[in-house]
């Protein structure tokens, strides 16, 4: 049976990205040897590298003095190298829900850290708007798309200060204006590549403006100055970014798939306003394009195991919410297909349909 892969993340990947991975495993680039076998440092992965982050530049039209990092250590690894490198005395953050949080704690370490706004007040259904962002804090940081809550800042927000974002859920799924942000980052997990790369958009003149000694692995600019290759780095995971990012421009680039995002979210939405017994957590006006989250309205809460039972027999997986939130989650990450957004409405029909 056909399955329809809503996963959170790790997730789902194109098929352009899964079939050329895989032929890299067994031939990459006609050396009659795997991927895995071969020297980072070979003509054939240095070309893959180097693409990788000219891709990156073009399909986000990242301007002159930005360079773009292929790192190990996971979205996780950036809570604290950001600090480590820009954060002298405060640095300003949002929250608006569990990786904003750790992204704190991390940054605590470092510095004063001025929690502008939270959304922690009701679970963090919502984006907190009303808050003001010191004048002399180093940055201010921002969890674009909350994964878990389902949340989203779909713009690049103006303050008076560089921002910084965690970017790790909805990269490429919209354009976005890199020249106000110091830092963009993310896991690759969710919307690029399988888990092991994280990326990082990086304005190089931002850096070396902190006192600290930095760790050598941890400091930005050894990697800005080896091009990511001080030492191995993921090289499987880089080559299966540069698929999907080659199929992103087959797609039409960021801006055709924002339309598509946006049109298979808004459908799915639909389907829940108009439900009888479904009902979305956040915020309308807050919603994210990537992880839509739901449950059952309160007289059919003890039907949430079975449907997530009944939507597997259509072959859909990986819509169960995540444990803070409960209920469901669908992951409509540029991989996935509308008809696969289609087939999980027709799913929630049928099953409100037998009631
Ligand atoms: C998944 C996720 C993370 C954590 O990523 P790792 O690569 O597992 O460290 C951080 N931030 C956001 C927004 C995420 O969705």
């Amino acid at each position: 049976m056909k399955k329809h892969n809503f996963y959170a993340g790790p997730s789902i990947l194109s098929e352009y990205t899964l079939k050329n991975t895989a032929e890299a495993v067994e031939n990459f680039a006609g050396t009659g040897l795997s991927i895995l076998e071969i020297s980072h440092r070979s003509k054939e992965f240095t070309a893959v590298i180097e693409e990788a982050e000219a891709m990156f530049k073009e399909l986000l039209d990242i301007p002159e003095g930005y360079r773009v990092l292929f790192l190990g250590g996971g979205a996780s690894m950036q809570f604290c190298m950001v600090p480590f490198n820009m954060l002298n005395k405060k640095a300003s953050y949002l929250d608006t829900g569990t990786w904003s949080s750790k992204a704190i704690k991390e940054a605590k370490l470092f510095g004063e850290v001025d929690v502008v706004a939270s959304s922690k007040d009701k679970n963090y259904t919502y984006i907190p708007k009303e808050y003001t962002v010191a004048p002399d804090s180093d940055y201010f940081h921002i969890t674009t798309n909350n994964t878990i809550y389902g949340t989203e800042i779909r713009k690049d927000l103006d303050v008076n200060v560089p921002l910084i974002a965690d970017m790790s859920s909805d990269i490429f799924s919209r354009p976005i204006d890199v020249k106000k942000y110091d830092i963009i980052y993310g896991g690759a997990q969710k919307n690029l590549a399988p888990a092991g790369v994280t990326f990082v958009i990086v304005k190089e003149e931002a850096l070396g403006k902190v006192e600290r000694a930095i760790p050598t692995m941890l400091d930005y600019r050894t990697h800005v100055s080896k091009g990511s290759m001080f030492n191995t780095p993921p090289v499987l995971p880089i080559y299966s970014a540069l698929q999907t990012l080659k199929w992103y421009k087959q797609m039409g680039g960021v801006e055709a798939l924002q339309k598509i995002d946006e049109a298979k979210a808004a459908k799915l939405y639909d389907a829940i306003d108009s439900s009888r017994i479904f009902r979305g957590t956040v915020n309308p006006e807050d919603r994210s394009i990537m992880n839509v989250c739901f449950v059952m309205k309160d007289d059919y809460k003890e039907l949430e195991k079975e449907f997530v039972d009944f939507a597997s027999t259509k072959g859909i997986v990986g819509i169960k919410g995540h444990r803070s939130v409960g209920g469901f989650r669908a992951s409509l990450y540029n991989a996935l297909p509308e008809s696969s957004v289609d087939v999980l409405i027709a799913a929630m029909r049928e099953f409100e349909n037998k009631l």
